[in-house]
């Protein structure tokens, strides 16, 4: 039984969608069956059993390297490495002894305490009892290991199923959220900045894939700072499967409404566009929603009026996961999910090419209406969707 090696996956809120729960299940052992595909390890078996799904590979693997791929799938609680037995309480211990010579020769640890778990109610023996017993046997079979039930180097947990039981000690946690594929599909503007990257990513860990529009002003930005989106998006592609990104050149828009509209305005007309094509662009590639890396007060064009004023040209619902965050906290988030070091580099953003000096922070609507009828809108947002060029990310 025990050829193979085996993790034990726990799905997080997927377990709570009662009449749905089995379409969850089955969503995210099929993503997990992608990331491992994707990463090298699509020979191992991933099967779904009472809630829980286990992946089996080859024992010259390394365990850690496919737990932390599986971690990166949006629907998975924790992952524990484990050994199975059969559910007989000798096997148990001889599996549980193996299990702890093993840990003390990777971490010298010295203490340990046994909690034990019967998901099969028929199964003779109690919990405590169980706990007990497989403790005697850990005890006779490392004669370096002593019980502390207090403050053990390990916990030893011992999971009794119907046909077999499963022997663990850590957890590696994942990030929760839904399996990908399981709430629709939004078009995220994603920029080479550090916050859109993380929105991005929070939309996605609720199950939503994801489509991207990015926009440069070559050649006031350089080729190097698009090639650097383009890595960036592949480090969020690990997360949130293969996706599509639109690059558009937005330097004919950003010379009309700087030649014909109010300086201070010229961000938030920027942004107007912005908007109207990227709804364009979701129309036509079945993206139901708009999401942006735009925060609360954070720069002038993230006030409060000027996303009144921005969401107006628009229809779609604009989704914001990162709102209400503070920037500490999105860089936090960006560092844990791996964009942070790729996001600080060095590039040009179209944002900052015609900066004005002092932008309008609290833009009127009928003022920056009223100024927009010196550019043919329609006509500019069409000449962009069409000039469009698409480039497939691959994690
Ligand atoms: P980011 O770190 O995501 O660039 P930011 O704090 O720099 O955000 P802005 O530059 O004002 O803020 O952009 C706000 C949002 O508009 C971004 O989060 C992104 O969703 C979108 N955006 C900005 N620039 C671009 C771009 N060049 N291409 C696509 N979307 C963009
Ligand atoms: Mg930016």
């Amino acid at each position: 039984m025990n050829e193979k090696k085996i993790l034990i996956v726990r799905c997080g809120e997927v377990a709570l969608k009662g009449m749905n729960k089995p379409y969850f299940e089955r969503m995210l052992a099929e993503r997990i069956g992608k990331r491992l595909a994707a990463s090298g390890f699509g020979e191992a078996e991933v099967q779904r059993h009472e809630g829980l799904i286990y992946v089996r590979f080859d024992r010259g693997w390394d365990e850690i390297a496919v737990a932390r791929e599986i971690a990166k799938v949006f629907g998975v609680a924790s992952i524990s490495p484990a050994v199975e037995a059969e559910s007989d309480l000798t096997a148990i211990g001889q599996a549980a002894v193996g299990f702890m010579l093993d840990l003390i020769e990777k971490r010298g640890i010295h203490t340990f305490k046994v909690e034990a778990k019967r998901a099969d109610k028929d199964f003779p023996v109690k919990s405590p009892e169980i706990a007990r017993r497989v403790g005697a046997m850990v005890l006779i079979g490392c004669k370096v290991l002593a019980v502390d039930v207090h403050e053990p180097d390990a916990r030893l947990f011992v999971d009794v199923r119907h046909d077999r039981s499963f022997i663990y000690t850590d957890k590696i946690s994942g990030f929760g959220g839904l399996p990908l594929g399981t709430n629709g599909k939004g078009l995220v503007l994603l920029s080479g900045g550090i916050d859109s990257p993380v929105a991005a990513w929070m939309m996605a860990k609720r199950g939503m894939m994801i489509e991207a529009v990015h926009f440069h002003s070559y050649p006031y930005t350089s080729e190097r700072a698009q090639q650097k989106v383009e890595e960036l998006a592949r480090i969020v592609a690990s997360y949130c499967g293969n996706f599509r990104m639109h690059v558009i050149n937005l330097l004919p828009v950003q010379e009309q409404i700087v030649m014909h509209c109010p300086e201070a305005e010229t961000t938030i007309h920027v942004r107007r566009f912005m908007m109207r094509i990227a709804e364009r662009v979701a129309r036509e590639t079945g993206c139901m929603m708009l999401i942006t890396g735009e925060n609360l007060g954070q720069v002038a064009s993230q006030t409060a009026e000027a996303f009144v004023v921005t969401d107006h040209v628009v229809e779609m619902p604009v989704m914001r996961p990162l709102i209400a965050l503070d920037k500490v906290d999105i860089i936090e988030k960006a560092q844990e999910i791996g964009t942070f070091e790729k996001s600080i580099e060095p590039y040009e953003d179209c944002c900052t090419v015609f900066l004005p000096k002092h932008p309008t922070t609290k833009p009127k609507l009928e003022r920056i209406e009223k100024s927009e009828e010196a550019l043919d809108v329609e006509a500019l947002v069409s000449a962009c969707v069409a000039s469009r060029e698409i480039v497939e990310i691959k994690a």
